[in-house]
């Protein structure tokens, strides 16, 4: 075992683990950056799974650099060459795209009408949204790649070794799809469709193939043409798991990861560009995203939790903190996950300090943090939680105030002031979208009434008392009645605030102040 390697796996956070594969894997005559790669399809909008992707790959990287100081570069590759299948549900001007169907996503109108074409709409959207979150990529379309004559040499070996290439993925496909099956997609000079086409022949010596457009897609049938065509210069395509393999081997991509859905994608692909020569990347297999009812979330139908949603109620980095978690496990990602996240997040800043250089880089904040290395301080006590807390029983839409309680239940609170506006800006959003509408206040029984009060009498002769001397009032009170503790603090925040849970009872009257707790108890007297 070499030096480097033996102190790559120094670290056990994941993205560590996945440097010392690439180091374990790099040719040895290797001087050029390491290249890391991520697949966009731009057949939708960038999405939650895209941004996972980029970040993930993006710690890998980082943490590759940290540990060998050799230079890298991440290519964030979009497959515009593909075709479009199916129209969108979320797209406006279907007509249009209905008529478009079949053709490659470059040569499509934006249905937006701001680009020149239907994936210039979406790669730009795609680079905004990386720029946005200040991602270090270097951006390449699949369409500029073959015109540019990227893949001609690679394009050459694919149409040398053609037959081999058909017994690699042949036995993989359908009966009725096998004697077709070829990896070339010629693009049809005359109706510019690429999934009506088929090829005929094949001609290496001269680097081209026969082709004729008769397929069918859905209702529309190929225009009928038919000649020969080169290969190369992008006139013609491959097919998904040979395009994989083609940008591995042309770009020698040492490191890609992937949705674990398309892992025998990634066997079939490493087989063919092994075939051609070179050795497929380092790969992670990475879990999808689930929604609340535990589907895949999908860009075509648009559906489920987006970043730009999510940092309108928590700040991005909270999101990266989920998404840096496990990414072997399969996760729902919602809105009920956004506050523990939040919380899980500030505990871990708060954490920060007290670790020992030589062992942050197994922190998970370590990773998140900004490329510098740097990671924001945050010593108070306030989270996500208190902030929706003071909401619930305020119900204030002043931030100056909110503050105003905060720092005075929190001392350490007024050194963070970026930390707490944010906190409390979004966590009115949330507030407003997530738990107001899910408010369930009920009346309380003469029971509970008699309970509540002697909540109120306590608590208000109880003066200059500590958060535990507080906390002790509900628990004597319930020992008196002989109700379980339990029972009594469920009640205590069905009726006050109108929810099922709530903080610790001493801590929240510390937080709202023990007049306005005596307030909301009489309201329900
Ligand atoms: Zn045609």
């Amino acid at each position: 075992m070499g030096k480097e390697e033996k102190e790559v796996a120094a670290y056990r956070s994941w993205p560590f683990q996945e440097a010392a594969q690439i180091v374990k894997r790099r040719h040895p005559n290797g001087d050029r950056p390491v290249l890391f790669e991520t697949g966009f399809g731009p057949s939708g909008l960038p999405h939650i799974g895209t941004f996972a992707e980029v970040a993930r790959t993006t710690w890998v990287r980082r943490a590759f650099e940290h540990q060998t100081g050799i230079p890298t570069r991440l290519l964030a590759f979009s497959d515009d060459m593909d075709g479009l299948r199916k129209v969108p549900l979320n797209l406006p001007q279907s007509e249009m795209l209905e008529t478009q169907l079949g053709k490659p996503l470059h040569s499509i109108p934006d249905p937006f009408g701001e680009q020149d074409s239907f994936s210039g709409y979406m790669n730009h959207k795609l680079r905004e949204f990386l720029d946005t979150y200040r991602f270090d990529y270097e951006f390449q379309s699949s369409s500029e790649a073959y015109r540019r004559g990227d893949f001609d040499e690679g394009l050459q070996i694919l149409l040398d070794k053609v037959e081999e290439v058909r017994q690699l993925i042949v036995p993989t496909l359908g009966e009725d799809k096998r004697m077709a099956w070829s990896p070339f997609f010629p693009t049809c000079p005359q109706c510019g469709s690429v999934y009506k086409t088929r090829v005929t022949g094949y001609h290496p010596e001269r680097q081209s193939l026969d082709y004729v457009c008769d397929g069918e897609l859905g209702s529309a049938r190929g225009c009928g043409a038919d000649g020969e065509l080169s290969v190369l210069g992008g006139r013609v395509k491959v097919g998904w798991k040979v395009d994989w393999a083609l940008r591995w081997f042309t770009y020698e991509v040492d490191y890609e990861m992937y949705g674990k859905d398309l892992v025998d994608s990634a066997r079939l692909s490493g087989r063919i560009v092994r075939l051609m020569g070179k050795q497929p990347p380092v790969g992670l297999t990475y879990e999808l995203f689930l929604d609340e009812e535990g589907k895949k979330i999908s860009k075509s139908v648009g559906k489920g939790l987006t970043v730009d949603a999510w940092v309108q109620y928590a700040p991005i980095e909270s999101l990266l903190y989920y998404i840096y978690q496990n990414p072997k496990r399969a996760r729902r990602l919602f809105w009920d996950v956004v506050p523990k996240c939040v919380d899980d997040y500030l505990d871990a800043l708060r954490r920060y300090p007290d670790i020992a250089d030589e062992k942050r880089p197994e922190q998970d904040v370590w990773h998140i943090g900004d490329p510098s290395g740097s990671v924001p301080e945050y010593g108070a006590q306030v989270n996500f939680s208190t902030v929706n807390n003071l909401i619930a029983a305020l119900g204030s839409d002043s931030a100056d105030l909110l503050v105003d309680y905060l720092e005075r239940y929190d001392e350490q609170a007024s050194s963070y002031p970026q930390v707490l506006q944010s906190l409390v800006e979004k966590g009115h959003n949330y507030y407003r979208d997530f738990v107001l509408p899910n408010k369930k206040t009920s009346d309380p029984t003469v029971e509970e009434r008699a309970l509540l009060g002697k909540v109120a009498e306590r608590l208000g002769v109880a003066n200059g008392v500590t958060e535990d001397e507080l906390q002790g009032i509900p628990f004597d009170i319930a020992r008196e009645a002989e109700v379980e503790p339990k029972e009594l603090f469920r009640m205590f925040y069905q009726v006050v605030l109108g929810q099922e849970r709530g903080p610790r009872f001493g801590s929240f009257v510390k937080l709202v102040g023990k007049e306005r707790v005596l307030e909301m108890l009489r309201e329900k007297l």
